[in-house]
């Protein structure tokens, strides 16, 4: 894969967002490596050097940044779609609103009426080409956006309705609830979902740099190089954080993967069982246990992000 996946205008409007403060993302191309963990970590390292630190859990098919932290989801929001509804005394079977839909979100049987089929973006191109009326705009419910303040830190959280589709939109409106308030922080800290796919690349919009992490196994290291090109792809600089990284298994493969991207790795985290007991407690390591190895990892990473972005 190579950045020419994208048009420059393309990535221009993908890091363009209006408000200065600076976006870091924490990525990973494969789930359950404890990416939600570094995130937290990372976000409640920053507050507790005094900054106001927005967390942004992006992860919308199974947000958990909230029990990561011991925090009730507040201020809900929904999130509504304006999906097309049928009249099917009105239709004619002509096909113009399947012909209209860029997604392919729609089928027509034959002598049937259209079907919704796909995920639906709410463009509405479809009712606006029905020639007869047919096609009636139905709001409906696809998740929420949350919010909650503790202290120098607030969490926004997106949460997808269970059997839709629509995760992409939920980061959306996340963003902007987002960025209605976003020049009061000094630094925004966004959790994507794992993988390569829509949702993680709206989530990425905008970072300045993304923390992959990885864990060292020949699984985690084959998704580490998908996220590592979907990040060269969107022309966002990437960094390493291997986790568990005292685990025996292809931690010696990291290095070349990490040189043949020109990417570094920024904290090597070992399993530790302070870390796990705060995982388990759902309270950050960096409250808990200060002094931990683990702890201090994320302390002097937060620190780095510190010098490099909040000058
Ligand atoms: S609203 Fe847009 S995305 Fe949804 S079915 Fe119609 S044309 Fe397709
Ligand atoms: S454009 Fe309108 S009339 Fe034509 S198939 Fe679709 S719903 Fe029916």
């Amino acid at each position: 894969m190579t950045a020419e996946v994208f048009t420059a205008r393309q990535l221009e409007a993908l890091h363009d967002h209006p408000y200065a403060t600076p976006v870091i993302a924490v990525t990973g191309g494969k789930g359950g490596v404890g990416k939600s963990t570094v995130a937290v970590n990372i976000a409640a390292a920053l507050a507790a050097r005094g900054h106001a630190v927005a967390l942004v859990d992006a992860d919308t098919e199974a947000p958990n940044n909230h029990i990561l932290l011991s925090l009730p989801l507040k201020d809900h929001i929904d999130v509504q779609v304006a999906m097309p509804l049928v009249e099917p005394s009105l239709c004619t079977h002509c096909g113009d609103c399947i012909a209209a839909c860029r997604r392919n979100a729609l089928f027509l049987p034959p002598d049937q009426t259209p079907i919704l089929m796909g995920e639906c973006n709410g463009c509405k191109a479809c009712i606006n080409a029905c020639p007869t009326g047919a096609l009636l705009t139905r709001w409906m419910s696809v998740g929420a956006t949350c919010r909650t303040e503790s202290g120098n830190l607030t969490l926004f959280s997106g949460e997808l309705l269970p059997g839709r589709e629509e995760s992409t939109i939920i980061v959306r409106a996340l963003k902007d609830r987002l960025a209605a308030e976003a020049d009061r922080f000094d630094i925004i800290v966004v959790d994507t979902a794992p993988g390569v796919h829509c949702t993680v690349i709206a989530a990425l919009a905008g970072a300045g740099c993304a923390y992959a992490v990885t864990e060292p196994t020949r699984v985690g290291m084959h998704d580490l190089g998908l996220i590592l090109d979907l990040c060269e792809m969107l022309a966002i600089p990437a960094r390493i954080i291997l986790n568990r990284s005292n685990l025996s298994g292809s931690q010696a493969t990291i290095a070349p993967e990490a040189a043949s991207k020109d990417v570094t790795v920024a904290a090597s985290i070992p399993h530790d069982s302070i870390l796990l007991q705060s995982y388990v407690k759902g309270l950050p390591v960096v409250g808990t246990n200060p002094d931990s190895p683990a702890a201090r990892i994320f302390t002097d990473l937060a620190a780095r992000i510190e010098r490099e972005w909040l000058k």
